[in-house]
């Protein structure tokens, strides 16, 4: 991915302000500003500071150095405070009778303050006169009210100043070490890489739309949230790999391939951790990574064991839905379960033993459950009967009426049942 930003000091930004749109039904008064002694004083106060104007404050002087400067693009703010003074107030007092009051003059004031341009020479005017003005008002407006815009017009002016903006190319080169870090190349998460490298998550919130100035806006996140973000994506994504859902088939048959991969994934991680790639911050995705590749490696070493045995050769090959397996008897649902119970915790128990019969077709929840607790016993399952080869065989069916079920609903408890009949069928062929 190239970078998609190009930083500009903000020193070096200038974007002028621009005029006010009138506010509908605020009419300003004849003679305006010099309507009253209050409107005055607070245009005479804005005259004063742009006569001084930059000589007033250190920062102004250095700005006077700035190529862009030109004083005569400031000679309108006097009157333009002052202006905008009328019009907030004017709105305030309409606003406070709605019920989202709050919302809509934090958005108006916001729009003032756009209007000031960058930087915003003259809004410490505005904040001023208006906090000024609210405080001495009378009677207009609610004081709880009044007193939460006074709350949040302080709060703006001293924050408002120069916060520090997280720098967006420190943040996507973060981003971008975790885009490459992320075993994408994996056939799991194949589907997922375009959708991650077109979103930029680096906002905090949802961008709120302010319809006075026509912007959304939201506040970006620093490198260390956005690093524990990554970190709770990759448990995510991690989580939602459900290789169970995964037709199994097609696992046993990619199981090699698969393992490769994995491992493949695993020592470029290896080699990115020795190069130093990752910050101490960045650590705990890369552990996470490690632990993940490392486990899903042991599971697909041990399936490729299972490979080219007789019943895998055979699953490999025919769809098992071709050959309907006979119908498991009741025994054999009740061995199934002690598998499911093992994995997923699917026992038969005293509640579910009827409605379990009944889905399997049979009258007895009892007689489900008591061979359920009867195969349970290790022993007791993997003992074939070597007296009788009638009732081992029968054995032997069991397992294999149940083992095309298991595949579809655990493929874990699937592989130990499968692992089990192994053990059953050579038993069964040293004797007969
Ligand atoms: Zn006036
Ligand atoms: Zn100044």
């Amino acid at each position: 991915m190239k970078k998609p930003f190009i930083q500009i000091d903000s020193d070096d930004f200038y974007q002028p302000g621009y005029n006010p749109r009138q506010l509908e039904g605020c009419i300003l008064p004849i003679n305006f500003p010099f309507c009253c002694p209050s409107h005055t004083s607070v245009f005479d106060g804005s005259l004063s500071w742009f006569i001084q104007f930059p000589g007033c404050c250190k920062n102004h002087r250095e700005m006077a150095n700035k190529s862009w400067f030109n004083k005569t693009n400031y000679a309108a703010i006097p009157i333009k405070v002052v202006t905008l003074i009328y019009y907030t107030e004017f709105f305030i007092i309409n606003a406070v009778k709605k019920a989202n009051w709050f919302e809509e003059i934090c958005n108006y004031i916001e729009y003032c303050v756009h209007t000031f341009g960058h930087p915003n020479t003259g809004m410490f005017l505005y904040y001023t006169y208006l906090i000024r003005r609210l405080e001495k008002d009378s009677g207009k407006i609610l004081d709880s009210k009044l007193l939460k815009i006074i709350e949040y017009l302080k709060l703006q002016y001293e924050g408002g100043a120069e916060t520090p903006v997280p720098s967006l190319n420190v943040l996507f080169d973060t981003y971008n070490n975790w885009l490459n870090t992320f075993p994408f190349d994996i056939i799991f998460f194949k589907d997922l890489r375009k959708e991650f490298e077109k979103t930029l998550p680096f906002l905090q919130s949802k961008p709120e739309y302010n319809r006075f100035t026509g912007l959304s806006k939201a506040k970006i996140v620093t490198q260390d949230q956005l690093i524990i973000n990554l970190v709770n994506t990759t448990q995510k994504l991690l989580q939602e790999v459900q290789i169970d859902k995964i037709n199994n088939i097609e696992i046993i048959a990619h199981s090699e391939q698969l393992a490769f991969e994995l491992m493949k994934e695993r020592h470029r991680l290896k080699q990115k951790k020795l190069l130093n790639n990752y910050s101490i911050d960045e650590m705990p995705y890369v552990t996470v990574l490690n632990e993940w590749l490392t486990n899903e490696i042991e599971f697909f070493t041990e399936m490729r064991s299972f490979i080219n045995t007789p019943l895998q050769v055979q699953l490999k090959n025919s769809n098992i839905n071709e050959h309907l397996p006979v119908k498991p008897t009741i025994t054999a649902y009740a061995i199934m379960h002690v598998y499911l119970e093992r994995f997923e915790g699917t026992g038969i128990t005293q509640q579910n033993k009827t409605r379990l019969a009944k889905e399997y077709g049979y009258n007895s929840g009892d007689r489900l459950r008591n061979e359920y607790v009867l195969y349970q016993n290790d022993e007791k399952r993997l003992d074939l009967h070597t007296n009788n080869k009638k009732s081992a065989t029968a054995h032997l069916e069991r397992y294999k009426s149940i083992l095309p079920l298991l595949q579809k609903m655990n493929n874990r408890a699937f592989q130990a049942a499968n692992k089990d009949l192994q053990l059953l069928e050579k038993a069964y062929n040293k004797h007969y």
